[in-house]
């Protein structure tokens, strides 16, 4: 039992709430958030402590705005840069503009998830920091939700079929971020294409940018893990990258944010009787720039689908059949999309071509993007 113990039962297990919730981020803590909106004990354990910074891209497709509104997140006062522009370029430097009608917002996760954090503790969550849940044995509520991302000793712990064979560097990927300054317009987002990866750039709140790359660990692996080298001669091959990675100056961060081990094997929105949120229920290439508003809205489904249980509406088999159906119908699609997508701009060639017919077809571009964001929940 490696928990300190809040209300536990004789067995040293946390009990006496409704829903134990592992992992605080934009899924944990929406979840959380809602529960306990609605009256019911909620204990969500946390590894870090808020406020952190972690690998993302930070931009949010519209879609979320007014559920993180309605969560309470006070995004008027925030005022997080509007974006409405796609730069898309290959490695030899093709570049496509499109506009995105409604497009999204960026917002650094330091402030975003600490925000929520804060309305957690208000709203009477118990909000347990710097804490690693390690088993579903040490808790005992009513229900169990996984909100532990994209990779968690809790995947060994719960024998998850999905996420247990070790993927082949080829297939097995590093995020990178920084908050830099750069000469970039506010209302943009730019993606650009390197060999093995793609890096993002656009504004988030205060007068900084999020960078933000994904890359095959292979890649890495080339550079003895020197990422430094890394970009100097793998990404700045791309011209627009050339140009951020040779002004250093303007990194705000002395060492970059990193996560390895990122996997994108097919995942179940509930297993072991553990209801999953975010991308511990199924992750989405970060190129289609919805992984954060995934998790929330799956965060909205997951908590309607408790509350009918917990009110004993429904049976708990019913619970996870009816969040296992609502996942898959919003957003099996995407997921299969970004899979589709992500080997695309992958291969220098194809991306090549790829961008060539973009900018002849701004329609095609038009559909790509918007079956990429989702509608407001
Ligand atoms: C390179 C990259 C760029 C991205 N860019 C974007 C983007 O621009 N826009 C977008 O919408 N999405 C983007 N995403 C995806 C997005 O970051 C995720 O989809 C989103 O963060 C998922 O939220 P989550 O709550 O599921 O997981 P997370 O935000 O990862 O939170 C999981 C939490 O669980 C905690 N945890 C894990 N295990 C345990 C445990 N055993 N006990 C306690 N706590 C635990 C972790 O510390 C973590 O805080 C990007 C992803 C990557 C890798």
């Amino acid at each position: 039992m490696g928990l300190p113990i809040f209300d536990s039962d004789k067995n040293g297990r946390v009990s006496g709430y409704d829903v134990s919730i592992i992992g605080g981020g934009l899924g944990g803590l929406s979840l959380a958030i809602q529960l306990a909106d609605a009256g019911y004990r909620v204990i969500l354990f946390e590894r870090k402590k808020y406020p952190f910074h972690r690998v993302c891209g930070e931009y949010i497709s519209m879609e979320s705005w007014d559920f993180l509104q309605r969560l309470g997140v006070p995004l008027h006062e925030l005022r997080p840069p509007r974006i409405t522009k796609l730069k898309v370029s290959s490695l030899k430097g093709i570049a496509v503009n499109h506009h995105m009608s409604p497009g999204g917002f960026g917002i650094s996760r330091y402030t975003l998830d600490n925000e929520l954090a804060i309305i957690a503790r208000r709203k009477g969550v118990e909000l347990v920091e710097n804490v690693t849940v390690k088993g579903i044995d040490e808790l005992d509520s009513r229900v169990i939700a996984g909100a532990f991302g994209k990779r968690s000793i809790m995947d060994k712990s719960l024998n998850r079929s999905g996420t247990l064979q070790a993927d082949s560097p080829d297939r097995n990927w590093v995020g990178v971020k920084y908050h830099v300054r750069a000469d970039v317009p506010e209302d943009e987002i730019q993606l650009h294409n390197f060999e093995g990866g793609y890096c993002g750039i656009s504004k988030v709140d205060g007068d900084k940018y999020c960078l933000c790359y994904l890359t095959r660990a292979a890649n890495l692996q080339r550079f003895q893990g020197d990422i430094e080298s890394m970009e100097m001669n793998l990404l700045s091959a791309n011209p627009f990258l050339k140009i951020i990675f040779s002004s250093r100056e303007n990194f705000l961060f002395r060492e970059p944010v990193t996560v390895s081990q990122i996997s994108f094997q097919r995942k179940l929105p509930v297993e072991n009787q553990v209801l999953m949120v975010g991308d511990s229920a199924g992750m989405i290439a970060p190129l289609c720039g919805n992984g954060m508003s995934m998790a929330l809205h799956a965060s909205l489904l997951c908590a309607t689908a408790i509350q009918r249980f917990l009110e004993s509406k429904i049976s708990r088999e019913e619970m996870e059949r009816d969040y296992s159906v609502s996942w898959n119908r919003h957003f099996a699609l995407r997921v299969k999309l970004g899979r589709m997508l992500q080997p695309i701009l992958l291969r220098p060639g194809l991306s090549n071509i790829l961008l060539s017919l973009l900018r002849r077809a701004p329609r095609l571009m038009n559909q790509i993007v918007s079956l990429t964001h989702g509608k407001p929940f």
